[in-house]
């Protein structure tokens, strides 16, 4: 049966890169169709209920500064709220929120069911339609067929997923859901690379049988931080604690006995898993020579008795589980109400997508999340933001848009998977861009909201709030420029109290901004030196751009000269053995990589900048 609509985009999956992207092409003005197993999981956080932290926090507010919906419901579902690396420098300072999982899900659940454009359908896509090589519609499980122009398909960690827990294992997309195995084996026909991997969850734990008291209490910020550019931290809902414990010699040593019933060690498990969240089996094999690992023992909510041990990931069988959670201190008598588990599934080789993460081979097709070989919630939903927008964009007959390395750590993303692929689950860190003085979490608006707009993707209220934010910065800018204090200023003194030697000289709040030891709040708290402006997030912004202008000039430096080859095109058919000069093996790189661009060409491991030189001066020759 045809179902009786047309739609421009259709959305599989309503995980987190599903969510945002069925918003963005909604937002876009696309009738859009989200189409899924189960509306109630909607917003379903599969492993810990926690959104941000290092690298992660800069995602999620480019998927704010775009308009997307996650920096919205964390503020609205948000129990615990800090600033990693509080104390270092602006470009890797990050928020990181606990989240209620149950609020989380609701607010994301209202976001969709609010979003004009919008259409839900719970069933499973069991198939693609595709003509020639063009993708026009899917077919759900009950055989009922959707025609669309562009499909987006977010389908997480459900292709073929196989759950493990000690020898025993079973079909399943995460615990409590089913597989995509109809899907799985159609993907599998058509020309992508496709491999496996793996991720894995801790098993939970009951708050009423945990002894609180044997563990550190970790709170929350003061004040508290806030995620979205739109939000403010009265939209927190009540704030608790997390508390720290750690694994023992004890919990090691129960592990090391039961090493041959993992399956990851007896080789039932052969996808990779993510080496920056690794099991506690992999931890205590790994780092031998460590007695103990720290666990962050996580609440799931403010309704919710259970608890996530974060840092004990673990696929053992359920009765080595309850030893290792027993023989940890404050849950000797923790009783476990979810085992953990690992999963592993099906992932597509990114490299066989353009920047605009539309399929090479399957014109209209755009992967976007897990199925691209990333893990965690902010990856998949930076990526299905830019998919649902760029399958917008193709409808709309406009050319595709994806952020460069030096706009945003999502254009970092993208272009790590698309030109170098990945062989194990990629998560985002501060380290992965070359321009992190640029990237920062508080100016990702600035980044990002103007473009967004052009693009169809900003409303007018978040338009309008940014543009004031411009109009404040402008102001203070000219304030801090065009304050001086002399040496007859009546804030003198206090002034000098907050430098570490006096003034001798005349010196303008911008100058003074620029001391290392002054902190802008402090020196606005000063009588006759307050902005009149009270927008927090503006005069921030100034007071970075003031304190680092030396340092983001010579990044802007780099950018330029880099910028001048990056989008130099490599056409698609280009014979690389012509090249005289090129070694084997770079010929076999990059025939094997195919990249869009000269940059693209320039990132992918082992291409030297000899190598990039010798294909220039051969594409000049060319014409
Ligand atoms: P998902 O959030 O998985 O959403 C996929 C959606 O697609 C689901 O709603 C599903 O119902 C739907 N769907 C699937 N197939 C179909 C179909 N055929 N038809 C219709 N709908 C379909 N991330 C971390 O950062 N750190 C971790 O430690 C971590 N551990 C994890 C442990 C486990 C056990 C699991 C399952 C995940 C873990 N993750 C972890 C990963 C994190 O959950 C994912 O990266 C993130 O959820 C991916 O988002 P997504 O939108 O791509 O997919």
């Amino acid at each position: 049966m045809i179902f009786h609509e047309h739609f421009d985009v259709i959305v599989v999956g309503g995980g987190h890169a599903g969510t945002e992207a069925a918003l963005a092409a909604a937002r876009m003005g696309m009738n859009t169709l989200l189409l899924t197993h189960n509306m109630d999981t909607l917003g379903q956080m599969s492993c810990n209920p926690a959104i941000g932290g290092i690298g992660k926090g800069h995602l999620v507010k480019e998927i704010d500064a775009l308009g997307g919906a996650m920096a919205k419901a964390i503020d609205k579902g948000g129990i615990q709220f800090r600033t990693l690396n509080s104390s270092k420098g602006p470009a890797v300072r990050a928020t990181r929120a606990q989240a209620d999982r149950a609020l989380y899900k609701a607010e994301i659940q209202a976001i969709l069911q609010g979003q004009e454009n919008l259409k839900i359908f719970q069933q499973s896509c069991d198939d693609l339609i595709v003509e020639g090589d063009k993708v026009t519609g899917v077919v759900t499980q009950m055989g009922l067929k959707f025609s669309a122009q562009s499909v987006v398909l977010t389908v997480g960690t459900f292709l073929g997923g196989q759950i493990h827990i000690g020898l025993e294992n079973f079909q399943g997309g995460r615990a409590g859901d089913p597989p995509s195995i109809a899907l799985a084996r159609r993907l599998r026909e058509l020309p992508f690379r496709v491999d496996r991997l793996k991720t894995g969850t801790p098993p939970r734990i009951d708050a009423r049988t945990v002894d609180f008291s044997k563990m550190q209490t970790q709170p929350g910020d003061t004040p508290t931080p806030v995620f979205s550019f739109m939000g403010k931290a009265s939209d927190h809902p009540q704030q608790i604690p997390c508390y720290i414990t750690y694994t023992n010699e004890k919990t090691h040593e129960i592990i090391n006995n039961n090493l041959h019933r993992s399956p990851m060690y007896s080789g039932v498990i052969e996808g990779i898993g993510p080496r920056y969240c690794p099991s506690i089996e992999d931890k205590i094999v790994r780092f031998a020579d460590k007695d103990k690992h720290q666990i962050f023992v996580e609440p799931e909510g403010l309704t919710s008795y259970e608890l996530y041990p974060n840092g004990i990931s673990t696929s053992l069988p359920f009765d080595v589980q309850m030893d290792i959670v027993r023989s940890i201190s404050g849950f000797e008598n923790a009783h476990i109400c979810r085992p953990g588990y690992a999963i592993e599934y099906d992932f597509f080789d990114p490299r066989d997508l353009k920047p605009s993460l539309e399929t090479k081979f399957i014109n209209g097709l755009f992967f976007a999340g897990q199925i691209n070989g990333t893990t965690g919630y902010e990856e998949a939903g930076a990526q299905g933001l830019i998919a649902g927008m760029n399958a917008a964009l193709q409808v709309q007959g406009k050319d595709a848009w994806t952020p460069r390395r030096d706009e945003a750590y999502t254009g970092v993303l993208i272009d790590d998977l698309a030109t170098l692929g990945t062989k194990e689950p990629y998560r985002m860190f501060t380290s992965r861009a070359e321009y992190r003085l640029l990237l920062r979490e508080d100016n990702a608006d600035l980044r990002l909201t103007a473009k967004g707009r052009e693009l169809g993707l900003i409303c007018d209220e978040r338009w309008a709030a940014f543009n004031d934010k411009l109009e404040v910065m402008e102001q203070e800018t000219q304030r801090i420029r065009s304050t001086w204090i002399h040496k007859d200023h009546p804030s003198l003194d206090s002034v000098n109290d907050l430098l570490k030697a006096p003034l001798t000289r005349e010196a303008s709040l911008e100058e003074l901004i620029r001391r290392p030891e002054i902190d802008h709040k402090a020196l606005y708290a000063i009588s006759g030196l307050e902005s009149p402006s009270s927008n927090e997030a503006a005069l921030e912004q100034v007071a970075i751009q003031t304190k680092y202008a030396g340092y983001i000039a010579r990044q802007q430096d780099e950018i330029a000269k880099q910028l001048r080859h990056e989008e130099t095109l490599l056409p698609k058919d280009f014979d690389y053995s012509q090249v005289s000069g090129l070694s084997n093996e770079v010929v076999a790189k990059l025939t094997d990589a195919r990249p869009d661009t000269i940059g693209q060409a320039s990132r992918i491991s082992g291409i030297t900048p000899a190598a990039i030189s010798l294909l220039l001066v051969y594409l000049k020759k060319q014409g």
